[in-house]
């Protein structure tokens, strides 16, 4: 009986000098040993949630095998056996009508709960309680068993604490990893789409949750612009946001510390808003519904540093999209300009190509332009131009870009439009620009009449060729010039001398 007794012992130390990746699996290996050694039917361990006035029963260990479990028990910390139990370390159970007695285990969290941390508690103190049941034998406990009980108890805590900071250390190096991920979102200052994408992957990496889901609202409007959500795998995927939406994200917020259970007192759900200065850009919810498992304070507070960087990243995003977007059009005349329409161009020969499409082109020139700028000077120049791409840009499909290629020459590029299509477009924009009726601020009340010249070519009919496209519609430009100015004429029709 000594030797089990003494073999159980060494077990016990044994096991303990092991590095445990968790409490839950230090404590599968402690707490049978605990029990054979102390010939008990049973041993249970409770997680002490100052805060809430519980304990929730975590492990149940029996027959030398261990169950997780979760049940809450309401304790009064102020009861005379409570504060027994706080003095000596120990305490029978009151209620119970076989021997069995609790033992207190105490240690320190890293990171303290995040209830105390809520509530400005800076106590790290962690308390847990042990209770050893011996129901089948009904046999007391002798005052030696619950010294060394007390004793093994006591080895268990220090085990605990540093299961605790192990498990610390290896979460700090994995959030250390995710905001290397995001470091690199913020170097590449890729499109916000990208970005977002990149957010969730990096976050999913390093956290596990069942899903994270990423909500952007325009600053301006607090609309719903986007949202995305990534799953377990990583997978993202866009949100439709004309689904009805829960719009209650924040009602449950801490507003000091930001963070926000989506449903009051839930621990597997999270809400953190993206916020820069005072502007909101959006949330994140991270959430656990599937496997339950409660989000830990850690994490929370994690995410809660991420957000910032988060929306840091987001904003950056959007400015990048915007110097892009700003770089690509002309500001007089807020049509693109000459690069990026060659990009948009070339991408839609391909697909032309590709598909067996027609596309034309139409390069149009203001007629006489020189003259209204050195009659009127250059303010009302511009504002003929303004005028004219304004026709322009009202007058065509979503498709078609209209692109300011120089001073007053104008191209257009019309996807799935044949010659024929193209010319009757052309016809539209020159009566348009005919009934242009100019500011009198700048004509002095002047009756100026706008007229345009356009040469219009035809793929795959006149070439396949992208420079050789523009280089023909530029000749039935030319063509127009030369023979009155204010009307549009089509390559294959100049070429054959089909036109007059
Ligand atoms: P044509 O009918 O042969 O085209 O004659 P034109 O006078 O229009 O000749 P051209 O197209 O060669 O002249 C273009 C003029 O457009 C010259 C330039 O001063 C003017 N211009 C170019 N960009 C701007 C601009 O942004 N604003 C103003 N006001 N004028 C511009
Ligand atoms: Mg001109």
């Amino acid at each position: 009986m000594q030797n089990k007794r003494s073999l159980l012992l060494y077990n016990f130390y044994q096991g303990l000098s092991d590095r445990f990746t968790s409490i839950d699996r230090l404590l599968s290996h402690a707490l049978p040993v605990l029990a054979g050694y102390l010939d008990a039917d049973r041993v249970l361990f409770f997680d002490w949630k100052e805060e809430k006035s519980i304990i929730s029963l975590k492990t149940l260990c029996q027959k030398g095998k261990c169950y997780d479990l979760q049940e809450d028990v309401f304790v009064d910390r102020y009861s005379p056996e409570v504060i027994k139990l706080l003095q000596d370390g120990y305490m029978f159970s009151p209620g119970l009508d076989y021997p069995a007695v609790y033992v207190l285990v105490k240690w320190r969290s890293p990171q303290g709960s995040f209830e105390a941390l809520a509530s400005g508690r800076r106590d790290r103190s962690r308390y847990g309680v042990i209770r050893v049941e011996r129901f089948k034998k009904n046999k007391p406990f002798t005052q030696s068993e619950i010294e060394s009980l007390i004793a093994l108890c006591r080895e268990l805590s220090s085990k605990i604490n540093m299961t605790e900071i192990d498990h610390y250390n290896t979460s700090q190096l994995q959030r250390a990893q995710a905001l290397n991920d995001l470091a690199r979102v913020f170097a590449t200052s890729i499109r916000l789409r990208d970005s977002l994408i990149e957010i969730l992957k990096s976050i999913q990496k390093s956290f596990y949750f069942d899903r994270t889901s990423l909500y952007l609202v325009d600053p301006k409007t607090n609309e719903l612009q986007e949202a995305y959500s990534a799953d377990l795998s990583g997978e993202v995927k866009e949100i439709d946001i004309t689904a009805n939406l829960s719009k209650n994200f924040t009602s449950y917020c801490d507003s000091d510390y930001g963070i926000c259970p989506a449903v009051k007192g839930s621990d597997i759900v999270l809400t953190i808003p993206l916020t820069l200065q005072t502007k909101n850009l959006g949330w994140m919810v991270f959430d656990n519904m599937l496997s339950r498992m409660p989000i830990a304070t850690e994490d929370m507070l994690s995410l809660k540093q991420f957000s910032a960087q988060i929306a840091l990243a987001i904003d950056n995003a959007r400015l990048f999209e915007k110097v892009q977007e700003l770089s690509n059009y002309d500001e007089l005349t807020k049509l693109a300009l000459r690069r990026f329409f060659n990009e948009n161009l070339s991408q839609e020969i391909y697909r032309s190509k590709r598909f067996n499409l027609t596309l034309s082109l139409i390069l149009m020139d203001i007629d006489y332009f020189k003259t209204i700028n050195d009659t009127y000077g250059h303010l009302l120049g511009d504002e003929a131009l303004k005028e004219v791409s304004g026709v322009i840009l009202n007058s065509l499909r979503q498709t078609d870009l209209p692109c300011r290629y120089g001073g007053d020459e104008i191209v257009i590029m019309l996807p799935r439009t044949t010659g024929e299509e193209a010319k009757s477009i052309a016809k539209r924009l020159s009566e348009k620009v005919s009934a242009i009726k100019l500011n009198p601020k700048y004509t002095g009340g002047a009756d100026i009449k706008l007229s345009i010249s356009q040469g219009i070519a035809v793929f795959p009919y006149d070439t396949e060729d992208q420079s050789e496209l523009i280089k023909r519609a530029d000749e039935a430009l030319y063509y127009v010039k030369q023979h009155g100015r204010g009307f549009w004429a089509l390559y294959g029709d100049v070429k054959d001398g089909r036109i007059k």
